[in-house]
């Protein structure tokens, strides 16, 4: 299978091109090639994919989702395509909205378009959130709730996942959609909390902690994330939505007081700031459809992938150093 992966230098994106090159799961089919689309924005890094730049099935294009002709293009030498390419910061898009709606809108339908063209495409994985659903006090959410976002990011997100499904209705285009809960592990840009904190922590600076801290988030290793998009990938079924979760429910100020300890700091580290505008209470998928078709189950403990994942950034300093600071 040749796969186009946008958004292939990004935290995610790269990880999940790292696991389908590194063929560790037998489980799953190696691809013969896999090319990686991606503008490199600041959250996209070609460090990322060093671990298999010397990989000849890889082929890096610097690119942009927006590009017509570059993804046509791109879109016919290809079998499936795994969208991940998006403005992915909710502060960023509360500061400033518009990139979030060309990339997570116009960028998706651009790639949407050529793919319905695109003689011999089979698969487009669309690569959502938990987040387009919106806050939830109690329960969790189905796939067939109705979407109902909150943040500029969330909206263009959602934005982006009914016109998946449009193409999918109106031209037959075998779209797969998974939204997933929130990620972490390494090669994280140090912007999303657990990052931000731990590298802040490594250096002794205080971190801020958003209103009272008890928003909960349900937080997933970076890793099992990648194994579920595969999953929909190889046995998922064309025009359905796959839910993505993590089953850690941790508030913002649990979450926290894990991140100083690991860090060997105290809540003397932590400075108390207004909290976000609309900021999300709670989110919860009900992920039992994955798991009942696809066999998914997130392997990675919290604690173990934790501190495997603050264990990185203290072995990766040169990574996130120059992302951090007043000019970053
Ligand atoms: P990220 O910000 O780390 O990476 C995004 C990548 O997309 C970067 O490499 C960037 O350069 C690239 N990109 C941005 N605009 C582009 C464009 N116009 N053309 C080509 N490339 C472009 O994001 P991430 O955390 O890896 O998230 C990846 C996807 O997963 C996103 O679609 C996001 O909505 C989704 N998601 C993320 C999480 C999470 O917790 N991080 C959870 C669920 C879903």
């Amino acid at each position: 299978m040749r796969i186009l992966v946008t958004g292939g230098a990004g935290f995610i994106g790269s990880h999940f091109v790292r696991s389908l090159l590194s063929d560790a799961d037998p489980g799953f089919t190696a691809p013969t090639a896999v090319t990686v689309l991606d503008v490199l924005t600041y959250a996209g890094n070609p460090a990322n994919l060093a671990p298999v730049q010397g990989d000849p099935r890889l082929t890096f294009i610097r690119g942009d989702i927006l590009d017509t002709g570059r993804v046509t293009e791109l879109m016919a030498g290809h079998d499936a395509v795994v969208h991940l390419a998006a403005e992915s910061h909710v502060d960023r898009s509360i500061a400033a909205g518009a990139g979030f709606a060309s990339t997570n809108v116009l960028g998706t339908q651009n790639l949407l378009e050529a793919a319905v063209h695109a003689a011999g495409l089979g698969t487009f994985v669309h690569v959502s959130t938990d987040e387009v659903y919106g806050s939830i006090p109690v329960g969790s959410w189905t796939e067939e709730q109705p979407l109902s976002p909150n943040s500029p990011y969330s909206a263009a997100k959602a934005g982006s996942d009914l016109l998946a499904l449009a193409y999918h209705r109106t031209h037959g285009l075998d779209v797969r959609i998974t939204r997933c809960s929130n990620n972490y592990g390494p090669h994280q840009y140090p912007e999303k909390i657990i990052p931000l904190f731990i590298t802040r922590l490594l250096d002794g600076l205080p971190v801020p902690l958003y209103g009272d801290g008890e928003q909960i988030r349900d937080w997933l290793h970076v890793e099992d994330h990648c194994r579920a998009i595969r999953l929909v990938l190889e046995g998922g079924r064309p025009g359905e939505v796959y839910n993505v979760g993590g089953g850690t429910e941790l508030t913002n100020k649990q979450l926290t007081g894990l991140l100083l300890d690991a860090c060997g700091r105290d809540w003397e580290s932590v400075e108390h700031v207004p909290d976000r505008k609309a900021h999300d209470a709670r989110y919860s998928v009900d992920w039992s459809k994955i798991r009942d078709e696809l066999g998914y189950r997130p392997r990675r403990s919290f604690d173990e992938g934790l501190a495997a994942t603050v264990d990185w950034y203290r072995d990766n300093r040169p990574w996130w150093q120059p992302l951090t600071g007043p000019t970053a």
